[in-house]
């Protein structure tokens, strides 16, 4: 019988590649919690209308990407294709700015877009993401911005991008969108054929068009910079008077645009030389509409999202090895069958008593056999079971990485493994 295949885009994390996955994972967890925020977990699907809403439906992800079905009952259900559409959905739902100042919430999870497979791009992909809900400052722009370039930091990652811009309020877009329409229609002749639809379905889009064709034109574009009111311009300088305070560099980019419709104001988005053409491992911005697009009261927000993949293909090239250690450290060795009731009584003393991972042989092998497991496991010990140990009720505890052996009553095993 053919043998079936996984999904075109999807990926199975080996027990071979696990540990670089918990290792990030772990961070995501220390992280956010030395800033204050907390876990949210929500449901892998959604009704369809939370992101159609929420994201947009003109972005590319709600046209083209979303893995939309029908259940049996007849309604229309997506697989999350990004977490913070949901994750209001989950705030406003479940009245979580109640008595609350500002709600700081992470996530990690999976997510799922229709898009063409490549390196660094799947169609189920892993983020780590914050949301810093509530306040419309700039100082809580700053604080997400921190807090994911120490995430990046504190993993090992140094020769990355942060590229900074600003979306401005309504108004700005609505005075720079004019100014953009206009350009864009009087180059409409040179420029690629989805950047000629986007001009008049969602024209601020062009500007992160990869099309070679399209690139002097958005060379050439007005910058939305230019156009800021006073509100957005001051909420913009303070954002970038407090990053460099805290000496976080960043390149300004009148370009940065991001996918999803929601954004305002301040947008970002951290780059690496070391991804290839998918060159973005992270981004995110704020988005003060979102909470009354889905329904709730108007509310502030802005957060960031990062690629696991993306992290993971980035640690790999700077060839951090995170992978090395064993899990297990000691390995009972029964030389026979009839020794095995024993070992396992060992094993519990090493699991249970000393806290001390251990594994124990279930394929009734030879001694040569078990030993050369405790060497692929790269285990310190190996407690090796025979007549003269069963019958002293000890073991003959072999240190591996010394290659010295002692026969040790079992009692005082304590003494010897630390
Ligand atoms: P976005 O909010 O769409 O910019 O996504 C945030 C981050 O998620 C990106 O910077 C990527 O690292 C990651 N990401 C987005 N889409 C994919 C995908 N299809 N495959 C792998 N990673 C992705």
């Amino acid at each position: 019988m053919a043998v079936i295949q996984s999904i075109r885009g999807t990926k199975d994390i080996l027990p071979e590649e696990i540990k670089i996955w918990q290792y990030i994972e772990k961070t995501c967890r220390d992280i956010s919690q030395k800033y204050g925020y907390s876990e949210i977990r929500t449901p892998i699907f959604e009704k369809t209308e939370v992101f159609a809403r929420g994201v947009g439906a003109e972005t590319d992800i709600v046209n083209k990407e979303m893995y939309t079905f029908s259940d049996r009952g007849g309604e229309s259900i997506t697989l999350r294709p990004e977490q913070t559409a949901a994750l209001v959905r989950a705030v406003i739902q479940n009245n979580l700015l109640a008595n609350t100042g500002a709600l700081r919430l992470f996530y990690i999870g999976s997510y799922f877009r229709y898009e063409r497979p490549q390196k660094g791009r799947l169609r189920e992909f892993h983020q780590y993401g914050v949301e810093c809900i509530s306040s419309s400052f700039p100082e809580s722009d700053a604080e997400v911005i921190l807090l994911a370039n120490s995430y990046i930091k504190s993993l090992g990652i140094k020769n990355y991008k942060l590229r900074l811009n600003s979306l401005g309020n309504d108004l700005t877009r609505k005075k720079y969108l004019e100014v953009l329409v206009k350009y864009l229609n009087s180059n409409i002749s040179k420029l690629s054929q989805d950047s000629k639809n986007r001009v008049s379905t969602n024209p601020l889009r062009v500007l992160d068009s990869k099309h070679p064709d399209d690139s002097e034109i958005i060379l050439g574009a007005p910058s939305i910079l230019d156009y800021l009111d006073t509100d957005s311009l001051e909420h913009f300088e303070l954002v970038k008077k407090y990053l460099d305070a805290a000496k976080i560099e960043y390149i300004l980019d009148s370009t940065l645009v991001r996918g999803l419709d929601y954004y305002c104001n301040t947008v970002f988005e951290f780059q690496s030389d070391l991804l290839g053409s998918q060159d973005a491992f992270g981004g995110g911005g704020r988005y003060n509409k979102l909470f009354s697009e889905l329904g709730g009261k108007d509310t502030p927000a802005v957060g960031f999202a990062m690629g696991i993949e993306r992290l993971i293909l980035i640690l790999s090239a700077l060839k951090e090895n995170t992978t090395k250690n064993s899990d297990i450290s000691a390995v009972v060795v029964p030389m026979e069958e009839k020794y095995y009731e024993y070992a396992l009584v060992v094993a519990s003393k090493l699991r249970d008593e000393m806290n001390i991972s251990t594994q124990i042989d279930i394929s009734r092998r030879s001694l040569k056999a078990q030993m050369r497991d405790a060497d692929r496991l790269n285990a310190k010990y190996a407690l090796i079971i025979g007549e003269e140990e069963f019958t002293n009720n000890s073991i003959m505890l072999k240190f591996l990485e010394e290659k010295r052996q002692e026969f040790i009553p079992l009692e005082q095993l304590k003494n010897y493994i630390s």
